[in-house]
């Protein structure tokens, strides 16, 4: 059976088509630049892969070429051998905690979840509406990357604002990355060999986007992104945590309200520190001695460990530490600064396993650790497909 996984965004589509029950991808892909004059698409086989020119590219564009392209590849016969379709939506409000076949209800919530993520979900709808007239009877599953959060209890959301922002307005922490979360909890729980509704574990996905989350019996607890995806870690060219006053302040100043969110989401973090937003950059001018970029990096490093930190003494045990998202898989630096300020907790990292840059997911710390470091691939796709499968497929037989 075949899952397609959508990750429909407003410049990019992205794709993989899945084999199940075997979990093994058939084939991944993206549609790259629409709205622009010049869409492209890369298919990438095990042996090949293929680039063609959309010309300019809306959704149901890009979508139909997607499909058309799986058909003319031989990758399948016709439409009808898909047999879900999995798109990740990015919000969905307090209202869903879990994925869920769509239909007209399930649309519905997701536009009116669009005043709470107007850059994602708008995005994400259209493709869940072009895809229902591409291959209707298909059954298409939301699977949102807030609803793995919705298990975090009111002193955890609820921010100290005025009661009426939260009833009314839907003021209060939602998370994001769910998805990432989630893998990476059920994925280090199989590794360390505790049932996952005993497992206590802090999980970061480090990004470009990044959020680090406390798992509690296997439930999220609490996470660093908040209402928007703003909050909490210091990011590619996201601020992270900042003084909300220094907003006001700027306003005063002469800045628009959309110069300094423009400036929070794009210019700030590890880009506003240090022009760089690539870790790796980052990594070589430190090598030959630049201050910005240390002081990017150190930045960076410090607020994971107060996170680390907080979450720890609010869980009262952590059984482990998991490294994911770009960062978190690829730099050694990165994972040796946050362990080795870690001793406190009776943290100690294994440098040579910490060395490993195998792609396999591994164990990283020294027998005497207290906690468990794990490096784990983070794999939002896979999850996606599960979900899909599980709510469609694996219930009908
Ligand atoms: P996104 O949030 O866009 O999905 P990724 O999870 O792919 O991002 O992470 C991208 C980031 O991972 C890059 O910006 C870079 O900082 C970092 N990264 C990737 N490879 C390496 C590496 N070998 N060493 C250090 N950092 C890396």
């Amino acid at each position: 059976m075949k899952i397609l996984v959508l990750n429909s965004g407003s410049s990019s589509i992205k794709f993989k088509l899945y084999r199940f029950p075997q979990e093994s991808v058939i084939v991944s892909g993206e549609v790259e630049k629409i709205g622009e004059d010049n869409a492209l698409l890369h298919i990438n086989l095990e042996n090949e892969s293929i680039n063609e020119e959309l010309g300019k590219s809306d959704h149901q564009k890009a979508l139909k070429a997607i499909t058309t392209a799986l058909i003319t590849k031989d990758i399948i016969k016709n439409i009808d051998e898909i047999s879900a379709v999995g798109h990740r939506v990015v919000h969905g409000g307090e209202h869903f905690r879990d994925a869920v076949v769509i239909d007209e209800e399930v649309k519905s919530k997701i536009e009116e979840n669009i005043a709470l993520a107007p850059l994602h979900n708008p995005a994400n709808l259209k493709g869940i509406k072009v895809m229902e007239n591409l291959i209707k009877n298909i059954p298409q599953v939301a699977v949102f990357d807030t609803a793995f959060h919705q298990t975090i209890e009111p002193l955890r959301y609820i921010y100290a604002l005025p009661k009426d922002l939260y009833t009314q307005k839907r003021v209060r922490r939602y998370g994001f990355h769910g998805t990432s979360h989630d893998y990476l909890s059920k994925t280090a729980a199989k590794m360390c060999k505790i049932e996952i509704d005993k497992f206590n574990v802090i999980t970061l996905h480090l990004g470009n986007g990044a959020s680090i989350c406390a798992v509690k019996n296997g439930k999220s607890y609490d996470t660093s992104m908040g209402m928007t995806p703003l909050e909490g870690l210091v990011m590619g060219s996201r601020s992270g945590d900042i003084d909300p006053a220094i907003i006001f302040y700027l306003m005063r100043e002469g800045y628009s309200a959309e110069d300094i969110e423009s400036m929070l989401n794009k210019k700030s973090g590890l880009k506003g520190l240090c022009s760089h937003n690539d870790m790796r950059e980052i990594e070589e001018l430190i090598s030959s001695g630049d201050k910005d970029a240390k002081l990017a990096f150190d930045i960076f490093v410090d607020r994971i460990v107060k996170y680390i930190g907080a979450y720890a003494v609010s869980m009262s045990r952590v059984d482990a530490i998991v490294f994911s998202g770009g960062i978190g898989e690829n730099s050694i630096s990165v994972r040796k600064a946050v362990s080795d300020r870690l001793k406190p907790l009776g943290v100690t990292i294994d440098d040579t396993l910490n060395l490993c840059d195998d792609k396999n997911n591994r164990f990283i710390h020294s027998k005497s650790s207290k906690i468990s470091l794990i490096r784990i691939k983070t794999d939002e796709e896979l999850q996606i497909a599960k979900s899909t499968y599980r709510l469609t497929i694996s219930n009908q037989s």
